[in-house]
């Protein structure tokens, strides 16, 4: 049989129960049992992969990148833990080598009423992202940088908005919603479900996976920030425009540029 490696990038805002902000911060409330949780949905995907006969590598994704316990994964996965200084971010390490990119306990973007965490990469900065004239989320920036290195995005775990909208970006994707929101709360899968929902989809992808999402050949980026101040020090960046007094834009002609231009805009 022909063995294949899958890159799994795992966010925590999106695994079932996880609801307020303390529980995604390390030493915040209840933040160790929604790392176990993140932990055993990421496995769940993982044993699916195993099962079919291949490999799994797991990109952690979430804050300081050092959230999943590699001992709740299964023997034989690779872990990428904390950040590597590369504008790949949350798909850090991806390349061509990989069959597929898999995506657990992502969440809606800022914006979107999808999740009491909805936001994009930075909650304190960002109002939202578009572009092409579309909201972006996390998921479609990823999903973009692994198609600019030849990878399909095949399955999402999180929260029923993200899938959906992944599903408007990539209709052939698989998606296991293990939480909804209702304004600031959840309402949500029970953790053992959430894990054998992800497994049983994951399997589902693998047999029937999405086919590369198509790349544009240019990228409108608008950013929407919390501070005008921000957006006056974007503007010294001399192909960064001003659109209105809190939103700036720029044409990225690839997904990398479009991430290596976000994260300037970030740090603003
Ligand atoms: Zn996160």
């Amino acid at each position: 049989m022909n063995q294949k490696t899958y890159f799994i990038s795992v966010d925590m805002e999106g695994v079932t129960d996880v609801t307020a902000w303390c529980e995604t911060e390390k030493n915040g409330e209840d933040y160790e049992r929604a790392r176990r949780q993140m932990s055993l949905e990421t496995a769940a995907a993982c044993q699916a992969i195993l099962e079919a006969g291949h490999l799994a590598v797991v990109r952690d994704g979430h804050d300081y990148a050092r959230n999943v316990l590699h001992e709740l994964l299964p023997r034989g996965v690779k872990l990428m833990r904390g950040w590597a200084c590369h504008p790949g971010s949350m798909m850090a390490g991806v390349d061509e080598k990989y069959a597929g990119a898999l995506y657990v306990g992502y969440h809606s973007p800022a914006g979107t009423n999808g999740s009491p965490l909805a936001h994009t990469m930075n909650k304190n900065k960002v109002r939202w992202l578009k572009i092409n004239r579309k909201i972006a989320s996390e998921f479609t920036l990823n999903s973009l940088y692994a198609a600019q290195m030849g990878v399909p995005s095949i399955f999402i775990s999180g929260d029923e908005t993200i899938c959906r909208l992944a599903s408007g970006e990539i209709p052939q994707i698989t998606t296991a919603p293990v939480k909804e929101c209702r304004g600031n709360s959840t309402f949500n899968l029970h953790p053992a479900d959430a894990i054998d929902l992800i497994k049983e989809k994951a399997a589902e992808a693998l047999k029937n996976p999405a086919p590369l999402r198509p790349l544009p050949e240019e990228y409108v980026m608008e950013v929407c920030l919390t501070s005008h101040q921000s957006v006056r020090t974007a503007l010294a960046h001399p192909a960064i425009r001003q659109t209105d007094d809190s939103t700036v834009s720029y044409t990225a002609r690839s997904p990398k540029e479009v991430n290596v231009m976000f994260e300037y805009i970030l740090q603003c």
